[in-house]
């Protein structure tokens, strides 16, 4: 019966770990297989730093997405360029995390 409970424990662990890595933009499939093999992992989990921590998001899927992609690693749609102004030289460059025109690191505004 015991080696049962562990089982369930264990689907239950994988299936919260695979949720929580999907919504942080981690590695779904691994972190299922991750908590499946050490259950305590899906615990600790939701304390984790979601992966795109600056906040983007695919406009299709809403999965996050890093402001460095041009494609959604989810869904593969193009995402749409955000302007970010450069604080040295004053232009609207993509945000990519430098300037384009004078190469200074952009920051972020919000
Ligand atoms: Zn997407
Ligand atoms: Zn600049």
């Amino acid at each position: 019966m015991v080696g049962r409970l562990v089982i369930l424990l264990r689907a239950v662990a994988a299936l919260a770990g695979w949720y929580i890595a999907r919504k942080k933009g981690y590695n779904a499939i691994l972190w299922a297989l991750l908590c499946g093999i050490v259950p305590p992992l899906a615990l600790a989990l939701p304390f984790f730093p979601a992966k795109a921590g600056d906040g983007r998001r695919c406009p299709f899927c809403s999965r996050p997405a890093s402001r460095l992609d041009t494609v959604c690693a989810q869904c593969g749609r193009p995402l749409p360029i955000e302007l970010a102004q450069c604080g040295r030289c004053g232009a609207y460059v993509p945000d990519r995390g430098s300037c384009s025109r004078c190469n200074a690191p952009l920051k972020r505004t919000c």
